[in-house]
Formats: structure tokens, C-alpha cells, sequence
């Protein structure tokens, strides 16, 4: 068995399966940029692909509750959502 050379395959390895909507996610393209950004920093570039992605839906439900930005919000974007959802129900 030769060793994992990449984050894939290291994932792989450990036995951790990519979700399938992942393979159509827009920010792969781009593994300049990260997507785990702190508060304050500048997330114009990333949120102008997220825009035009089209697993927006599953990324932001996969992110819930999680760090960085997901399906074009970020962490705080998505708990305002999640609590105006709460009160219209
Ligand atoms: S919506 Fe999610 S999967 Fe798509 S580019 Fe943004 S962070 Fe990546």
C-alpha cells in the first residue's frame, strides 16, 4: 500500500467519502482561495463563485453549523437564515 500523496486521497484513505454533490462544486476550481474565511476578511471572490455554483443548496445545508463560508453565506448569513426560518414556521 503506497502512502496517500494528496488531501483526497488522505480523506480517502481514512475511510471518508466525498459527497457526490461535491463534484460539481465551483470553488475546486479554485484551490487558491480559501473558503474558511475569519471574520472581517474580504470574501467578495468567493461569494461571486458561490453565486454561479450549482450545488449552492446542498453546500449550504452540508454547512450548517459549521466554519467558513458554505453555499455563498457565511457562518453568521446562515444562522440569521436558520433562526427566520424557525420564526416563520
Ligand atoms: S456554493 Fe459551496 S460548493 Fe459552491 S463554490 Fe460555494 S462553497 Fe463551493
Amino acid at each position: 500500500v503506497s502512502a496517500p500523496t494528496d488531501l483526497d486521497d488522505l480523506l480517502a484513505f481514512s475511510g471518508w467519502v466525498r459527497p457526490a454533490w461535491q463534484k460539481d462544486a465551483a470553488c475546486r476550481e479554485h484551490p487558491e482561495l480559501s473558503w474558511f474565511i475569519e471574520r472581517g476578511e474580504d470574501q467578495r471572490q468567493q461569494k461571486r463563485i458561490c453565486a454561479s455554483c450549482l450545488v449552492r443548496e446542498p453546500c449550504a445545508a452540508a454547512g450548517d453549523g459549521e466554519f467558513g463560508l458554505w453555499g455563498g453565506l457565511s457562518e453568521r448569513e446562515r444562522k440569521r437564515l436558520r433562526s427566520g426560518t424557525r420564526q416563520a414556521a
